[in-house]
């Protein structure tokens, strides 16, 4: 099999410097586009199996290049910006992102996100209903939870509420997403919800309900499922 062809759409040369050897000496094939321009042709010409996108790019709002490339691409794209961009970040993981990587970041997480990606891109939930992440585990095809074995019981809320982020596991689920998933359109804008049922999620669920290992928040963006 060929190696996963990673197009990279980001203008700073000291973090292509750092993204372009991370990626080759795991064994990707890597293209590198300066602008959002030169990004949507390349991606065009090729169809990269999954993008690597900036927000602030020279030519075009990045969230611009997002939406062009939903248009016909349902490959993975991974946002990369700044620790000042929240708003950015949930309007591209609304608009259809798979996840974002705040920037400074390490290779071991821009390399986890990547596998993360590639991994959900290849499979979909119908094949493996099954889902573990160290002593949880969730059976969505039975609606069943256990810890350690031992069944936990959820309120279907909270089940609907864990399904949602267990779906896209390891990846980041926005307020918005949960919410409109949860409880549809009455959901709108209710974030406090979701506090309040992650807050009882956790404690049927995490070892240290103050110090969670499973349910991670994303502070200004949502919650995400750690399956490392
Ligand atoms: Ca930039």
């Amino acid at each position: 099999m060929t190696q996963p062809l990673i197009l990279i759409i980001e203008d700073e040369a000291p973090l292509r410097r750092f993204l372009v050897p991370t990626l080759t000496t795991q064994g990707y094939q890597v293209d590198v586009a300066g602008t959002g321009a030169e990004g949507i042709v390349l991606a065009r010409s090729y169809n990269p199996d999954i993008i690597l996108l900036d927000l602030g790019l020279p030519d075009k709002d990045g969230l611009e290049v997002l939406r062009e490339l939903r248009n016909w691409s349902r490959k993975p794209i991974l946002i990369i910006s700044a620790r000042n961009q929240e708003k950015d970040k949930v309007s591209a993981l609304d608009l259809g992102a798979d996840d974002y990587l705040t920037k400074p970041f390490g290779a071991a997480e821009l390399l986890a996100r990547i596998r993360v990606a590639l991994r959900h891109a290849t499979q979909t939930v119908l094949d493996s209903p099954l889902l573990q992440c160290g002593s949880l585990s969730l059976d969505l095809e039975k609606r069943e939870v256990t810890m350690d074995g031992v069944p936990v019981r959820l309120t279907p809320l909270e089940h609907r509420l864990l399904e949602a982020l267990a779906r896209r596991a390891g990846k980041v689920v926005t307020h918005a997403q949960l919410l409109n998933e949860v409880w549809g359109p009455s959901g709108e804008g209710q974030t406090h919800y979701l506090r309040i049922y992650m807050g009882t999620l956790r404690r049927k669920l995490e070892p240290d309900a103050t110090r969670p290992r499973y349910l991670l928040t994303e502070p200004g963006i949502g919650y995400r499922l750690n399956v490392e």
